[in-house]
C-alpha cells in the first residue's frame, strides 16, 4: 500500500468515525495517530494489509477508550457516587440501575433525590427505587442540595447502608446555577466517584457537554446511557478521547437491569462495524494485491488450517467456470474424484450460478466467517438472492463439509485442494471479477438491509 492508498483509507476511516458520532477533533487526533502507527509499522505490501490497518485502528480506538474496563473506587463506608448530567440524559434511571447492580454485589445502597426544585424528579426516583427494593432518601422541596447531601449521608450511616448514590438535578443546557449547585453538592458529600451520565445519541455535542461539566466537577468516569437501539457508541470515544473521562458503564435499556460494564475493545469493534470498514479492508487488500497480480480471495495459510470461507468458495466457483469441464477440476481434489460426475451435473444444472448468487448476497463479514450465519441472516440472504432458505442452508453445509475434508487431508498442497494449482490460478486471476460496488452503493444497500 502506498502512502496515497493509506491516506485514502484513513479518509474513509475518518468518515466512518464521524458517522459513528465521534467528535471531529477526536477523530482527527485518532487518524493522525493511526497514520503514524501505520507508517512506523511499515504497512506496505499486499496481502493482509487491509486487515492490518484495521487492527491498528482497532487498537488505537481501544487504547483511546481506556484500554481495559475500570472498577469504581467504592472502598469508603459509606462510599458515595454522584451522578451528573443534562436533563433527560438518564441519571435517575441509571441511579436505580447502579443501586441494583451493587446490591447484587452485596452492597447496601441508598438512593438520594438531590434535585431541590423538581418534585417529579424525586417521585420518579422513589418509584424506581421501590421497584428494585432500594431505599430512597428525600428532603422537603427547597432544601439546599448541600443540606440534602449531608443529611442523606448521615441517614445512610444511621441505617447501616454502605453506598450512597446521589441523583442530582439536570438542565436542558449547562448553566452556571447548575454548576454552582453541583459544586456545593460535591463539597458537602465528597464523592470519590463523580459519574457523568451521557445520552449515547448526543452525537457531536457530547464533547462540549463533557467539557462543561469537567470544569466544575471533574468527573471520574462516564456512563453512556441509551447505548441500545440506534446509538453508535462514538460518544464513548468522544468523552474518553476528547475530555479524558473514561466510560465505566453503559446503559442498554430502560429497565433497571439494563446496565453493563464498559469494555473498550467491544465498543471499538462496534464503532468499527458501524462504518464500512470491513469493506474497506477488502478494498485496500484488493488494491494492494491487484498490483501484485495475485488472486485476492485465496489465502493459502488460512485454507491450510481448514478455515475455508465463502470468499474462497466464490473464487473457486468463478475459476471453475473458466476452467472448462468441471469434472477435470474436481478430479484434482483428493478424495473427490468420485464426485466429479456429480459436480458436472451440478454445473450443467446451473447450481454453481445459484451458489454464486447466494454468496454475493452475503455481507463481506459473513463470507469470511460462516459462523455468523444465524437463521435470521440466512433468511435475509435467501431473500436477497431470490433462492429458497433450504438452498442457503445446503450451501452452508457444503462449505462445512469442505472445511472438514481439508482439515482431514492436511499435508496436501492447499493450492491443489482449491482448484487446480497456482499456475492455473495465476493465469485466470482477475479475468472474471465483477465490477466492485462503490462504498456509497454498498452503504446504501446495507442500510436498507438493516431495517
Ligand atoms: P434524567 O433526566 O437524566 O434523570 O433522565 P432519566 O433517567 O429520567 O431518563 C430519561 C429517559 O431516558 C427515560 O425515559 C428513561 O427511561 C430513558 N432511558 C434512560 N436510560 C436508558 C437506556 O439505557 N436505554 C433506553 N432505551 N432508555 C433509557
Ligand atoms: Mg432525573
Amino acid at each position: 500500500m502506498s502512502a496515497a492508498d493509506l491516506d485514502a483509507g484513513l479518509a474513509e476511516i475518518r468518515t466512518a468515525l464521524v458517522d459513528a458520532d465521534v467528535a471531529t477533533p477526536v477523530a482527527d487526533a485518532l487518524i493522525t495517530r493511526v497514520r503514524v502507527d501505520a507508517l512506523t509499522q511499515e504497512l506496505v505490501g499486499g496481502l493482509g494489509v487491509g486487515e492490518r490497518l484495521l487492527a491498528i485502528v482497532h487498537s488505537a480506538l481501544t487504547e483511546t477508550l481506556g484500554g481495559t474496563a475500570r472498577e469504581l473506587d467504592l472502598r469508603e463506608r459509606p462510599a458515595t457516587i454522584l451522578l451528573l448530567g443534562l436533563q433527560g440524559a438518564g441519571k435517575t434511571t441509571t441511579a436505580a440501575k447502579l443501586a441494583q447492580w451493587f446490591a447484587r454485589e452485596g452492597r447496601r445502597p441508598l438512593l438520594v433525590a438531590a434535585d431541590p426544585r423538581r418534585p417529579a424528579a424525586a417521585e420518579q426516583l422513589a418509584l424506581l427505587g421501590a421497584a428494585v427494593n432500594i431505599p430512597v432518601h428525600r428532603e422537603p422541596l427547597g432544601t439546599p442540595v448541600a443540606e440534602i447531601g449531608r443529611r442523606a449521608i448521615a441517614a445512610a450511616k444511621r441505617l447501616g447502608l454502605d453506598l450512597v448514590i446521589l441523583d442530582s438535578s439536570g438542565r436542558t443546557t449547562l448553566d452556571d446555577d447548575l454548576l454552582t449547585e453541583l459544586r456545593e453538592l460535591r463539597a458537602a458529600t465528597q464523592p470519590r466517584e463523580r459519574l457523568l451520565v451521557l445520552d449515547a445519541a448526543t452525537g457531536q455535542q457530547a464533547l462540549r457537554v463533557a467539557e462543561g461539566f469537567a470544569e466544575a466537577v471533574e468527573p471520574t468516569g462516564a456512563i453512556l446511557a441509551k447505548l441500545d437501539g440506534d446509538a453508535r457508541g462514538g460518544a464513548a470515544l468522544t468523552v474518553a478521547g476528547g475530555a479524558g473521562i473514561p466510560v465505566v458503564f453503559i446503559g442498554t435499556g430502560e429497565r433497571s437491569d439494563a446496565l453493563e460494564r464498559f469494555h473498550p475493545d467491544r465498543i471499538a469493534r462496534r464503532i468499527l462495524d458501524m462504518g464500512d470498514l470491513d469493506t474497506l479492508a477488502e478494498l485496500v487488500q484488493q488494491r494492494g494485491v491487484a498490483k501484485q497480480g495475485a488472486s485476492p480471495e485465496l489465502n493459502e495459510e488460512r485454507i491450510k488450517r481448514g478455515d475455508l470461507t465463502f470468499d474462497d468458495l466464490l473464487a473457486q466457483l468463478r475459476q471453475m467456470a473458466t476452467l472448462g469441464p468441471i469434472g477435470q477440476v474436481v478430479k484434482m481434489i483428493p478424495g473427490m474424484g468420485g464426485m466429479a460426475a456429480q459436480a458436472e451435473a451440478a454445473a450443467a444444472s446451473g447450481e454453481f450460478g445459484r451458489a454464486e448468487a447466494i454468496i454475493l448476497s452475503m455481507t463481506p463479514a459473513e463470507r469470511r466467517d460462516p459462523a455468523l450465519l444465524s437463521m435470521a441472516r440466512r433468511r435475509r440472504i435467501a431473500g436477497g438472492a431470490g433462492r429458497a432458505l433450504e438452498e442457503v442452508n445446503r450451501l452452508v453445509k457444503r462449505l462445512e463439509e469442505m472445511r472438514l475434508l481439508m482439515r482431514r487431508s492436511s499435508g496436501v498442497d492447499p493450492s491443489r485442494l482449491m482448484a487446480g494449482g497456482g499456475a492455473l490460478r495465476g493465469k485466470h486471476a482477475g479475468g472474471h471479477q465483477r465490477p466492485k460496488e462503490t462504498q456509497r452503493e454498498k452503504k446504501a444497500r446495507r442500510k436498507g438491509k438493516r431495517r
